[in-house]
């Protein structure tokens, strides 16, 4: 028995969002919620041939769309539009987000929260002090999506390497280049850092081909926002992302999978065992960073330090200036909790 619940359910990531986990096996009850009407959707869905309750909860059912959850996912908010300041986006998001980790932190307090909303580098602060304030924060179930960016360098990664010579790119499968890359750091622009598992790739772009690989992974989001015209951003590629994501938790809820280290996710690193390893690597004062997670009951216990062993210098340039970047989107996270806590 699993139950998923969906805060931002009629949204562009989620709907799609809710339409994959509809599709999924584990999930016995999928539990839809939104300020704005969920019923036509919930009803859209339940007619869907796969054996999950599906249910669409009002504005004022908050406590009965999280109750009893297993995984609560947040893609609640305001997207990025043309025109709009981070700073815009985050007020608004970070009220949305420390309202809706309030109410699981009430209603669902055992449940793995899964953050889309954006700015991920600070909303998941943002999550993690709500909870330490209530009293409810437990270590490695909140975690920060970050998959979009892996996502998004598997498929540049191919196209890359098929810019150099078109015979390279066959054989390669996108959805299988995990072995080859993987992303790390934050959820924003500078803070992203793509690091190569397999160095025959990074030296098969050549230098100018690497520069151009690593800005498109960086500011992929700023093509689907330009392209969308004044309608959004990243929702069908983020649902995707944020669904390959969930279904490793939920493997990892039912025990199909055994702990192993791939998919990256955003953690509070004093949170997870060898979390204060990492800070010995990158620095003291970075508390939040992305790594390959291992999972145990869907939870993270501990991340993938090792891999910040063997940087290229370029990765360790990259890396440098992501947790510099990192640290003020972090403390203003904090701030928006913290800061209002005292007034
Ligand atoms: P995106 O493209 O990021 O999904 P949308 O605006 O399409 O952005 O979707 C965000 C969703 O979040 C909307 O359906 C909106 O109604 C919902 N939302 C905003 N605030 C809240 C809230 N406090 N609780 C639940 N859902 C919310």
């Amino acid at each position: 028995m699993v139950k998923v619940t969906i805060l931002g359910a009629s949204g562009g990531v989620g709907q799609p969002l809710s339409l994959l986990l509809k599709l999924n096996k584990h999930i016995t009850e999928l539990a839809l919620y939104d300020i704005k009407p969920v019923e036509g959707i919930s009803k859209d869905l339940s007619h869907i041939n796969t054996n999950s309750e599906c249910t669409g909860f009002k504005d004022s059912e908050i406590g009965e769309a999280l109750h009893g959850s297993d995984i609560v996912l947040i893609p609640a908010g305001v997207p990025r539009r043309p025109g709009m300041s981070r700073d815009d986006l985050f007020k608004i998001n970070a009220k949305i987000v420390k309202s809706l980790v309030g109410a699981t932190g009430k209603f669902a307090p055992d449940a793995r929260i899964l953050i889309i909303s954006n700015p991920v580098n600070s909303m998941v602060p943002i999550a993690v002090e709500t909870l330490k304030m209530m009293g409810k924060f437990q270590a490695g179930k909140v975690m920060g999506v970050t998959m979009l960016d892996l996502v998004r360098a598997e498929t540049f990664l191919v196209d890359f390497l098929g810019l150099q010579d078109s015979s390279k790119k066959k054989g390669l499968d996108k959805g299988a280049m995990d072995k080859n890359i993987t992303v790390i750091g934050g959820h924003s622009g500078n803070t992203i850092v793509p690091l190569f598992l397999n160095r025959e790739f990074s030296d098969a772009l050549g230098s100018q081909h690497y520069g151009e690989f690593i800005h498109r992974v960086q500011f992929g989001g700023d093509e689907i926002v330009k392209a969308k015209n004044g309608e959004g951003s990243a929702t069908l590629s983020m649902a995707l992302a944020g669904y390959k994501f969930t279904e490793e938790i939920l493997k990892s809820i039912v025990h199909e999978k055994s702990q192993v280290a791939t998919i990256p996710a955003f953690v509070y690193l004093p949170g997870v065992l060898n979390g204060k390893k990492v800070q010995d690597k990158l620095g003291k004062d970075l508390e939040y960073f992305a790594l390959p997670v291992n999972l145990t009951n869907g939870c993270v216990t501990s991340v993938d330090d090792k891999i910040l062993d063997h940087l290229s210098s370029k990765e360790t340039q990259l890396v440098k200036v992501a947790v510099s970047e990192l640290i003020v989107n972090i403390e203003k996270g904090k701030k928006f909790v913290l800061g209002a806590a005292k007034l």
